[in-house]
């Protein structure tokens, strides 16, 4: 069994523009201790009253890793620079590879807007190798349905795989660098033990319910980082529970962050704020 390096609980929540009240589990201010990931911020689940106002966050640009936003409930409008448009609904995901840069909003839909209703999402940020940073933005739209469900045995509950592999289903995100990104949904008395890649960066977020993760008890909302030596994850669910697992393998490359911008360097950053004023990230059309 992995042993445990840090659990991350009573973390604060912030809005995100006027649509996402988030809470933010680790960011790269922090160190790089969860390369390659570089940004997680859980929103929700929150009510939101009916509304004819646009809720969410205008024209911004990103550059040098991707922005993976895994929808579970409400519903979302997003359109980029690439020419990218596209709604997501509950159990979609939207990979958003910035890479040499992109410009886009996000928005909660016009629709889920009017009706109001409950929004919950995970917003990652995956960072690219050095190479990769120069490569194209592009943009995947994940469908519910699309995801393997890998069934939990005895009742346990069941896995949606979004990226990455369990028991042989392999999720459907194309990614740069391995990583594992699994939705797991445990009934109460449930588990599920796995073994993952023993190099990886390993964490588990409590979304929903009470939970043991390796012996200790977290609940919503809590990470848990493990260690990188070999060893399995063990949840057991003392509630009905869902836990976001993340694995990856590390980069090990120089980390250099400033908003929107994650790159290898000071001048990169430089170059990409010059860049963007410039308008070489592209406009909204
Ligand atoms: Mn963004």
């Amino acid at each position: 069994m992995k042993k445990i390096k840090q659990i991350v609980r009573d973390v604060p929540q912030h809005w995100v523009g006027d649509g996402f009240p988030v809470r933010s589990l680790f960011s790269y201010g922090t160190g790089n201790e969860f390369d390659p990931f570089l940004l997680l911020d859980y929103a929700g689940p929150h009510e939101f009253a009916p509304d004819e106002a646009k809720r969410g966050v205008g024209e911004h640009p990103h550059r040098g890793f991707e922005t993976v936003t895994i929808l579970y409930q409400g519903e979302l409008e997003h359109r980029d620079s690439s020419g990218s448009h596209g709604t997501i609904g509950p159990g979609d995901v939207q990979w958003m590879t910035a890479a040499s840069g992109i410009v886009h909003e996000e928005f909660h839909s016009r629709q889920f807007a009017r009706d109001g209703g409950t929004l919950e999402m995970v917003q990652l940020w995956v960072n690219l190798p050095a190479e990769a940073k120069k490569s194209p933005p592009k943009y995947q739209d994940l469908r519910d349905e699309q995801f393997p469900r890998v069934n939990i045995p005895d009742n346990g509950g069941m896995v949606r795989v979004i990226a990455g592999e369990h028991l042989n289903s392999h999720g459907p995100a194309n990614t740069f660098t391995p990583i594992n990104v699994w939705d797991v949904q445990l009934n109460a008395g449930g588990s599920f033990d796995s073994d993952v890649p023993e190099s990886h960066t390993t964490l588990v977020i409590v979304q929903d319910g009470q939970v043991s993760v390796n012996e200790e008890p977290a609940k919503a909302v809590e990470l848990v980082l493990f260690e990188r030596q070999d060893g399995a994850i063990q949840l057991q669910a003392e509630t009905a529970s869902r836990i976001l697992v993340l694995t990856g393998e590390p980069l090990n490359e120089p980390v250099y962050g400033q908003g929107p911008f994650v790159m290898n360097s000071r001048e990169e950053i430089q170059q990409a704020i010059a860049d963007y004023q410039a308008g070489k990230m592209g406009t909204l059309t």
